[in-house]
């Protein structure tokens, strides 16, 4: 059995509490790797090394640290093919979803290029007689990420990355269900010329969390993963005086105007839907059509594309649309959720209760389903289901339609579809979520803006990536400077002005 390791000042570290974790094939149901289970002590000597290296790293001038990025863009490049592999054996997604994470992450690092020009500081000349004022940005030190298993290469990099441009030393704790690309990453920063202790990869489950929320070394922690987790580690990094950002689940709901292609709706509801089996925060799973007629229209469009969608193990082929869930517990409970719907009274017009795929018995593949009428009071509504279901609530109007949007606890993203632009643009004003599209079913921001979501989808200031995140990961120190020929004599005992 492969026994995957720590990566610590630029080493494979066995584990060495004895725990570990099973890392599955999804499509097969087998143990294909064990995974360590860090203890205290194990992410406290990680600690120890970061410190070390961060001080020299701060001291490395920004276009240098620019370079690393800029030779890891090139890597990830150079092993974009082996690193999606590795990332769809053990998340199951396809190879072509798979190639979307990494580069999703890569623009991230792209952008972090540009860490010369994002940090640069402020500065007023001659702010009052012979005063010049500057600000500055200066790394918060050792910073920590603690990710989730969906997209195992961008979300890592889209914290380890601005924290490293900007002169941190960044400890990552990347989900327990798929580690390895986590770790390959790490290595290839190390083959760009990041120095060893830098970038450390500390592999785990909630002991390891509670170790990073607990540690007094950590400066700032940043979190991606589900809701009840989220305000947890909100809640403990703050209390130990942290600076922290988390980003929770999501229940994105998409409104289908009247007016809107419906084509071009069913389209967008299928691939934003049941692309990566749903198991994307930005998915949509609630689909808002307004008005019974339209509502019809989409469901009869949506059924044959939803039908034939192709369900299969990464293996099969570049031409499949999703694959399994990433555990048996996913597979089962979001079946437990169908069964849910069904039992409270939702129609189920698309049904993959059934699904089985002929020497794949013990994946765990879930088949596509489409909900109709389903409504606000229902659990497949209330929860986040995180698998290939799409959930359709019918709405009477616009105003019924933004409603529902805005009284759902999450707030991650939206869309609407629409012809009008008056619609759309009230919409986008005044929809309480962080990410709208209009006509764009998953709006994920590119790496020069921010991704962040609302309400119970986001705790904490800042968002990710794009400028925020070099806010983030700095603190601004600002200087007032006055040199001898511009001190006036005497003492000045009055709170100082400018008049
Ligand atoms: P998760 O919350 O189970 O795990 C996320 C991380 O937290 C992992 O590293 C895990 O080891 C750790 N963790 C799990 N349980 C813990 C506990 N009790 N105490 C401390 N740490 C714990 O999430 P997941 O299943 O890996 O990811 C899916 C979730 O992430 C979905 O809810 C999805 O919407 C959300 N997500 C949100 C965003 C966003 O930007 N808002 C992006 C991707 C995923």
């Amino acid at each position: 059995m492969k026994e995957l390791f720590h990566l610590i000042n630029g080493k494979r570290v066995k584990g060495k509490s004895g725990r570990f974790g099973d890392v599955f094939n999804p499509a097969t149901g087998e143990v294909q790797a064990k995974v360590p289970f860090a203890s205290n002590e194990e992410l406290d000597y990680a600690v120890t090394g970061a410190l070390k290296a961060q001080q020299s790293w701060a001291l490395t001038n920004p276009q240098k640290r620019g370079r690393v990025m800029m030779e890891f863009v090139r890597l990830l490049q150079k092993n974009m093919e082996p690193l999606a592999e590795a990332l769809s054996s053990e998340h199951g997604k396809t190879i072509p979803d798979a190639r979307g994470d990494i580069q999703r992450g890569l623009e991230v690092v792209e952008f972090c290029i540009g860490a010369p020009h994002l940090l640069k500081g402020e500065y007023t000349d001659s702010a009052g007689g012979g005063i010049d004022m500057y600000s500055m940005r200066q790394p918060l030190g050792v910073v920590a990420g603690i990710t989730p298993f969906n997209f195992p290469a961008m979300i890592p990099m889209w914290k380890f990355a601005p924290a490293i441009a900007c002169g941190n030393a960044f400890i990552l704790k990347p989900s327990e269900r798929d580690p390895s690309v986590p770790l390959m990453l790490a290595e290839l920063m190390l083959e760009a010329g990041l120095p060893e202790g830098v970038l450390q990869v500390v592999n785990g489950d909630k002991t390891a969390v509670d170790a990073i929320l607990d540690h007094p070394d950590i400066q700032a922690v940043g979190f991606v993963g589900s809701t009840p987790i989220a305000e947890y580690i909100y809640s403990q990094a703050s209390k130990s005086g942290k600076r922290v950002q988390c980003f929770g689940g999501a229940k994105n709901h998409m409104i289908v105007m009247p007016d809107a292609d419906l084509d071009q709706a069913a389209d967008a509801l299928v691939g934003s839907g049941y692309g990566a089996a749903g198991e994307r925060c930005m998915a949509i799973s609630v689909a808002v059509p307004v008005g019974d007629g339209t509502a019809d229209n989409l469901i009869e469009k949506l059924i044959p594309k939803i039908e034939t969608l192709k369900v299969g193990p990464y293996t099969a082929g570049e031409d499949m649309d999703f694959g399994p869930l990433v555990t048996k517990e996913a597979q089962q409970r979001v079946l437990g959720l169908v069964q849910s719907g069904v039992d409270q009274g939702a129609e189920l017009v698309v049904d993959g209760r059934n699904f089985k795929l002929q020497g794949y018995e013990d994946g765990f593949f879930v088949g596509p389903h489409l909900f109709d009428k389903v409504t606000p009071y229902m659990d497949i509504y209330k929860q986040e289901i995180f698998g290939p279901v799409l959930s359709t609530v019918r709405a009477k109007n616009y105003d019924d339609a933004l409603s529902l949007t805005m009284n759902n606890p999450y707030g991650n993203g939206t869309a609407i579809f629409t012809r009008d632009g008056d619609t759309a643009r009230d919409f986008a004003n005044r929809v309480n979520v962080g990410m709208v599209g209009i006509n764009v079913p998953i709006p994920v921001p590119l790496a020069y803006h921010t991704f962040g979501g609302w309400k119970k989808s986001g705790f904490g200031d800042l968002n990710q990536h794009g400028p925020d995140a070099f806010r983030f990961y700095t603190k601004t120190k600002t200087v007032t400077s006055r040199w001898p020929s511009g001190i006036k004599e005497g003492a000045i005992l009055n709170f100082p002005t400018i008049n």
